[in-house]
């Protein structure tokens, strides 16, 4: 069998270890998470970059058969922010020190959308000096779109894959033109022949999915060469047709420790790339964004969305801290990061390290 000891010598596993590794428990568990903290602190120190999150809209054309937002869930009351709203958060980003800020919406390909994501990509960089690094989270685009949102000002892009196992993807989409799965892959493609820092990421636990598949996903994530990771244990929200597999599901406590071995993992994998401590987790566990970040994730995203807008952005239930606003969000985020000895650095735009070193090494291979 294997030798624990032996293979976390190693950043690089076959999909066999990686399963043994994603079954660990108790004592072995706990050693495996260590490992990621003592890795994440040698290759990026104890820093965690914000991204300020800003939920523009919760209108979506498509149907997802796991979210909230799916078009066909007619309990949702739609909206959209105004430009004004837009602008008030990206300021609230630069009053309260936030390097970064995350743009993220339903997805829409609409050219009235396409043309105001641009117009407020420019113009948030206008407001900042360009101090702020822009983030989209905004689903498939053509390669065209993608571009003109990046030539307005937009450097990372955020799509998760959602289950790079292709059976599994159809599980958990409906199976038409809209929910393609060789779309989805060639969005990402597209967005790293762009140049862009890409994310990519999965939810843990969906009914169906195995170790099997997590391991894939891992791998997945290291042969795309991705830049960044987002990793959030799955919801089963009551308004969508996945729920009626909830009982197919791990519990909480098994969905958590699922995604800090995950996380635990690829911070071995790929020592340099950013990884986010998703929401989601503290959804299901109080401490779930602590324990991620000591896992080796490093990035958090603290709302900045308008307080009456966030309970219609429900992509599942019981969102963490919909009810706090920006200003107790940065207070508490800090105190929080500091009793696991970790540090917030604001002001930055806190790129990933994988993706700059890849960035020169390509540069000095062309001169
Ligand atoms: N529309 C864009 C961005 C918004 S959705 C997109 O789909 O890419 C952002 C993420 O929310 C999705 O990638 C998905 O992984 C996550 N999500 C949706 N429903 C969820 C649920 N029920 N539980 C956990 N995460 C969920
Ligand atoms: Fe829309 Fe994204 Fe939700 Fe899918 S996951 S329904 S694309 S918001």
């Amino acid at each position: 069998m294997f030798d624990l000891s032996e293979i976390l010598a190693k950043n690089d596993f076959s999909k066999e270890e990686l399963i043994f590794l994603l079954s660990l428990s108790g004592e072995d568990e706990k050693t495996l998470l260590n490992k990621a903290l003592e890795t994440k602190l040698k290759f990026l120190d104890n820093n965690v970059h914000l991204r300020g999150l800003i939920e523009y809209s919760n209108k979506c054309r498509k149907n997802c058969l796991y979210c909230g937002l799916r078009k066909e869930n007619t309990k949702v009351e739609r909206y959209e922010l105004s430009e004004k709203e837009v602008m008030d958060c990206a300021s609230l980003a630069i009053k309260l020190s936030y390097g970064s800020i995350a743009i993220q919406s339903g997805e829409r390909q609409d050219e009235r959308f396409v043309n105001k994501i641009e117009y407020l990509i420019k113009k948030i960089k206008h407001l900042s000096n360009n101090s702020l690094g822009i983030t989209l989270s905004l689903g498939e685009q053509t390669k065209e779109i993608y571009q003109r949102w990046k030539e307005a000002g937009a450097h990372r892009y955020l799509l998760r894959i959602e289950a790079s196992n292709k059976d599994l993807y159809y599980k958990i989409h409906p199976q038409d033109a809209l929910h393609s799965y060789e779309k989805r892959v060639k969005c990402l493609d597209d967005l790293l022949e762009l140049g862009y820092q890409v994310g990519s990421g999965v939810m843990v636990g969906l009914p169906f999915q195995t170790l099997g598949d997590l391991a894939d996903d891992l791998l997945f994530f290291k042969r795309k060469n991705l830049a960044m990771i987002g990793l959030g244990p799955y919801i089963p929200h009551p308004d969508t047709p996945l729920y009626k597999y909830k009982d197919l599901i791990p519990e909480n406590a098994e969905r958590m420790s699922m995604t800090l071995k995950m996380i635990a993992i690829l911070r071995l994998m790929m020592p340099q790339i950013n990884m986010v401590s998703a929401t989601a987790n503290q959804t299901i566990d109080e401490l779930g964004r602590e324990k991620a970040i000591v896992s080796g994730a490093n990035v958090i995203m603290p709302n900045l969305s308008p307080a009456e807008n966030r309970e219609q952005y429900s992509i599942y239930p019981d969102k963490a801290c919909v009810n706090d606003t920006p200003t107790q969000c940065y207070n508490c985020l800090d105190i929080r990061m500091q009793t696991i000895n970790h540090q917030i650095l604001y002001n930055e735009w806190g790129d990933s390290v994988a993706f700059t070193k890849n960035q020169k090494t390509n540069h000095q291979q062309e001169l």
